[in-house]
């Protein structure tokens, strides 16, 4: 089709307003998907994407629509964006080749922090906005009230505002009208080199590498050979080819289109996200501004329970890394731990995928530590230098200072809440930024805090003070000077090096008690005593002890119920499973992960 019968749009929209349901349904009334072949939620394509509920990859389809209207037929582009935080940079790029988006808003819920937050990517972008209001079939819809609100908060002129419910399959018409008649069709500028805008990319075990691109100058041939901009690697293009239901190859692809491209890659830090595809001959000069590295902002420890599964482990990381360019890791080498890795990864959620996927895709049992923000230090003799594992820091006559990493912080949240979620802002070394009110009795609370207080449980707390009703989105603004002292823990009088942590001085001693007498709970008795201290540099500042076990454990209900044994049975053999032997003593995994709900 012409260029001007193309849109390319994505979906934005915060978490659970229905942006994976519009998807699907805009996939079957086009006839992508016949409602029969419709696994549910296509595009959330990966096992633990669809388990959470959450987007993590990006994926595009090809839609034909005919217009009712002038009876032509039209092609849409839709691009799923990742809905998290740690992935705004993918979300970016992918807004980067759209001209338009939908903006999906529950009409029951209203504007949340992570509607606000896409707004202002896709104005980043320069896109036409659509407003959705969705869910109005539900009773509690309030699609008017709503609407004031995008107006009032967001900025967005609703005069074109959708009402639609993708569950009941209302509005998706409209949407579509929508779609056609304020969404601009891509500029096509044919006649330039080629640069064409890689958005995604993933591994694929048969076919090596798939990358999705947007042409934005130029066209790209089938057995062109090509040039990646950053990373400077060449190819063939063996396959190039459009998304519908599956790959379907093309011979060629023009600008302001989207497709994939095969071309023998090996890996997907050949193809990085962001990076401008050209032409090997006659190139383009210049890449595609933005090109951003993926940047990982926390570091943990992987270490195996049994450690003849470390090169098991070593192995499956360098599988995940294929598909995972934001994925790092190098070899650490702990005291109490033996041999594992420092991982690093983009955020909270990034790090959980990446252990899920080792347990559950390579079957591994593996320790997490707590993870770590990247503290920067500057040494008393050298230079400053970035430390991303607590347990190398200088002593305290050996360094002159440390800075650690901050985020502005924004909350919306029904105006009752506002007071307890300042305290929670400010126990978590918060700095007051600005509040609004919003309409309806709902507030803006605008923070700046330090990355490691907020990787804590922050969210959690959030949730647990607002009953779930307030919402929070963040993003990295700088390094700030800090007070900040190494806290470490020995266990039966042997260093725990992979339990160090960073904190600030005024609340260390306060940390140091709760979390010894968290981990009183969490390490198993033993048949001798075991000490545990807290400690900075030599001090101890908090103690505790775990008294000697006398008997067997299952004698203490001997005679008694019998199921009740068989519990305490299958209890102790589901937690010996994730326990790393430290000196004598078993650690189990949850230990590692004390510090994290400890404030
Ligand atoms: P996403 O997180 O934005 O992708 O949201 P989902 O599409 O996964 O939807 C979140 C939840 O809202 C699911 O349980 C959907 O079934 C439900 N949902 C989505 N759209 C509608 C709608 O129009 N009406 C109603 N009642 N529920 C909806
Ligand atoms: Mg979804």
């Amino acid at each position: 089709v012409p260029p001007e019968r193309i849109r390319n749009i994505s979906i934005i929209a915060h978490i659970d307003h229905g942006k994976s349901t519009l998807a699907d349904r805009l996939l079957e009334v086009t006839g992508t998907v016949s409602s029969r072949d419709m696994k549910d939620q296509f595009m959330d394509s990966n096992d633990i994407e669809r388990d959470r509920g959450i987007t993590i990859k990006l994926n595009a389809a090809r839609m034909n629509y005919i217009n009712p209207v002038d009876g032509l037929n039209y092609v849409i582009h839709l691009i799923d964006t990742p809905g998290h935080v740690d992935f705004t940079f993918e979300v970016s790029r992918s807004l980067e080749a759209c001209e338009g988006a939908l903006l999906v808003v529950d009409a029951s819920q209203g504007v949340e922090a992570q509607t606000l937050a896409n707004v202002y990517l896709a104005l980043d972008a320069n896109l036409e906005m659509i407003p959705v209001l969705n869910k109005i079939d539900l009773p509690g819809a309030e699609p008017d009230r709503v609407v004031r609100e995008i107006e009032e908060v967001v900025g967005l002129d609703c005069t074109n505002a959708v009402m639609a419910s993708a569950k009941a399959g209302i509005g998706i018409d409209e949407i579509l009208q929508g779609v056609i008649n304020y969404i601009p069709p891509p500029r096509a500028n044919s006649h330039l080199p080629l640069r064409a805008l890689i958005f995604d990319s993933y591994y694929d075990p048969y076919r090596g590498v798939v990358v999705y691109f947007r042409v934005v100058d130029g066209e790209i041939h089938k057995g062109d050979k090509i040039k990646f901009m950053v990373t400077k690697k060449e190819f063939y293009a063996e396959e190039i080819g459009v998304m519908t239901t599956e790959q379907q190859p093309v011979h060629v692809l023009r600008s302001g289109e989207i497709g994939y491209i095969i071309a023998g890659i090996k890996t997907v830090d050949d193809a990085r996200v962001g990076d401008t595809i050209t032409t090997s001959a006659k190139g383009a000069d210049e890449a595609l501004p933005g090109y951003q590295e993926a940047k990982p902002m926390l570091f943990a420890g992987l270490f195996p329970v049994e450690s003849d599964q470390y090169n098991h482990l070593k192995d499956s990381l360098e599988k995940l890394k294929l598909n995972d360019a934001a994925l790092q890791f190098e070899v650490e080498n702990s005291a109490a731990m033996g041999f594992g890795f420092r991982c690093g990864f983009l955020g909270l959620l990034h790090m959980d995928v990446v252990q899920e996927r080792l347990e559950r895709e390579y079957d591994l049992d593996i320790i997490t530590t707590a993870p770590s923000v990247v503290y920067s230090v500057m040494p008393t003799k050298g230079e400053e230098f970035f430390l991303d594992n607590p347990a190398d820091l200088p002593e305290a006559t050996k360094r002159e200072f440390i800075s650690e990493p901050y985020c502005k912080l924004e909350i919306i949240t029904p105006e009752e809440y506002v007071g307890t979620l300042m305290e929670l802002a400010q126990g978590r070394r918060g700095e007051y930024v600005d509040m609004k009110y919003l309409v309806q009795g709902r507030t803006t609370l605008v923070y700046d805090l330090p990355l490691a207080e907020l990787v804590n449980d922050f969210f959690d707390h959030l949730k647990s003070r607002t009953k779930g009703y307030a919402s929070m989105e963040y993003s990295f603004i700088g390094y700030r000077k800090n007070d900040l002292v190494r806290l470490d823990v020995a266990i039966n009088g042997e260093p725990v090096d992979a339990l160090s942590s960073i904190v600030h001085q005024e609340k260390s001693y306060a940390v140091g008690k709760a979390l010894v007498k968290k981990l009183k709970e969490i390490v198993p008795r033993a048949q001798f005593k075991i000490p545990i201290q807290a400690k900075i540099g030599a001090k101890v500042v908090a103690s505790q002890q775990i008294s000697a076990l006398k008997k067997d454990v299952t004698a203490k209900c001997y005679g008694g119920d019998i199921s009740r044994k068989k519990k305490l049975i299958q209890k102790q053999a589901a937690g010996k499973k994730r326990m790393k032997a430290v000196g004598k003593v078993n650690v189990p995994q949850e230990a590692f992960k004390a510090m994290l709900s400890i404030n």
